[in-house]
């Protein structure tokens, strides 16, 4: 498939690097590709950005069916353009997808395309410390219908956002609020995809953290309120007596990109790492004893979040005094300098686009 391309006439002005807050300003262009049933994905094209016309009754307003990715370009210090690992993040789309009843697209071809986009864009690729260009690609329904099926009409969409850190606290500990009444997802559901439903549904525990002035919500099982699952936004990652222990995959949390690139780097460097059940009342017997060392959260957004303090159930656990402890500076340091192309990338995460 050819894309279109059709250049934007009134680029924008570009926002000031420094304060460029995480996904408030987007890029002069974006990508978009149709799916009619029986015709399958066509038109590809990168066109200025723009509001997406629909019609009031388009079914992802109504029903949700919706799937997004997230995913970041970086400029190197010798000027290239430099994609983390963006072939996981299609496979994981088409993933989604699967479970969401929407039609597979080519990854290789929107990985081109994603590149063609960034490209045109390259001038919006921040480079002061700390910045990169956020990637979102995202499907949705669009068929007028108010009827309850899978969309026989879809649109694909990959927009740019120039973007610093995540987080207000930046790389600083965040405090991290353990919801014990809501849950976010269940085995069978819809947890272990990149689903916008997902969000919807975990806005009220992030209300009451931020009532409580914490930052983000530690999920726990949907089933037994017994095992750790993730962080809002992030895989969760303790290290308890020495070990890094992690939720296992079981259907209900994400398969982060950055999270299995963590359990790689800590293997190569000698970790013992285990995935597995991490039952809740563990976690805190190892707050209480003084044996867990160090917890971090893990995404895309903020890389590396370490967690500075937990609150369960009314009481409050301070962890590594609230500092940011030292597996989680050196995973970010090592992490960040291959994704900003400043250390030697041994993995073969990074892809150049050129
Ligand atoms: C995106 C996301 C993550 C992090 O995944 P990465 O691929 O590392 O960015 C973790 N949990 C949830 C719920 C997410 O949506």
């Amino acid at each position: 498939m050819n894309i279109e391309i059709i250049k934007t006439q009134t680029p924008k002005q570009k926002p000031d690097q420094k304060n460029l807050g995480f996904g408030d300003y987007f890029t002069d262009h974006m990508f978009t590709m149709r799916y009619t049933k029986g015709q399958g994905w066509h038109s590809p094209k990168i066109e200025p950005y723009a509001p997406i016309q629909m019609d009031p009754a388009a079914m992802v307003l109504h029903y949700a069916q919706e799937i997004f990715e997230g995913l970041k370009a970086y400029r190197s210090p010798e000027g290239k353009i430099l994609l983390f690992r963006p072939d996981r993040n299609f496979a994981r789309l088409n993933v989604s997808a699967k479970r969401l009843c929407i039609p597979q697209i080519d990854e290789e071809f929107a990985i081109k395309a994603l590149e063609e986009l960034v490209k045109i864009d390259a001038d919006w690729i921040p480079t002061e410390p700390g910045t990169s260009l956020y990637i979102r690609p995202f499907i949705i329904a669009m068929d007028a219908h108010l009827g309850v099926r899978a969309a026989n009409e879809l649109l694909f969409t990959i927009i740019l956002s120039p973007v610093g850190a995540y987080y207000k606290e930046g790389f600083n500990p965040v405090k991290i609020y353990i919801e014990t009444e809501y849950v976010r997802a269940v085995k069978g559901g819809t947890g272990f995809t990149k689903c916008g439903g997902n969000y919807a549904a975990s806005l009220a525990g992030q209300e009451k953290a931020h009532e409580l002035n914490y930052s983000q919500v530690l999920w726990l099982d949907g089933r037994e309120h017994k095992y750790v699952e993730e962080v809002g936004a992030m895989n969760v990652f303790f290290k308890i007596n020495g070990t890094v222990v992690t939720p296992s995959l079981e259907g209900s949390i994400l398969s982060g990109v950055t999270r299995m690139s963590v359990i790689e780097m800590l293997k190569s460097k000698g970790y013992n790492v285990e995935e597995r059940l991490l039952p809740i009342d563990e976690l805190i017997a190892a707050a209480e004893a003084g044996t867990l060392e160090e917890a971090w959260g893990t995404g895309t957004a903020a890389v590396i979040s370490p967690i500075g303090e937990l609150f369960c159930d009314g009481k409050v656990y301070k962890l590594n005094d609230g500092k940011i402890g030292e597996t989680s500076q050196m995973l970010y340091d090592e992490l960040t300098g291959i994704q900003w192309g400043k250390l030697p990338d041994t993995f073969g995460w990074t892809r150049v686009i050129g």
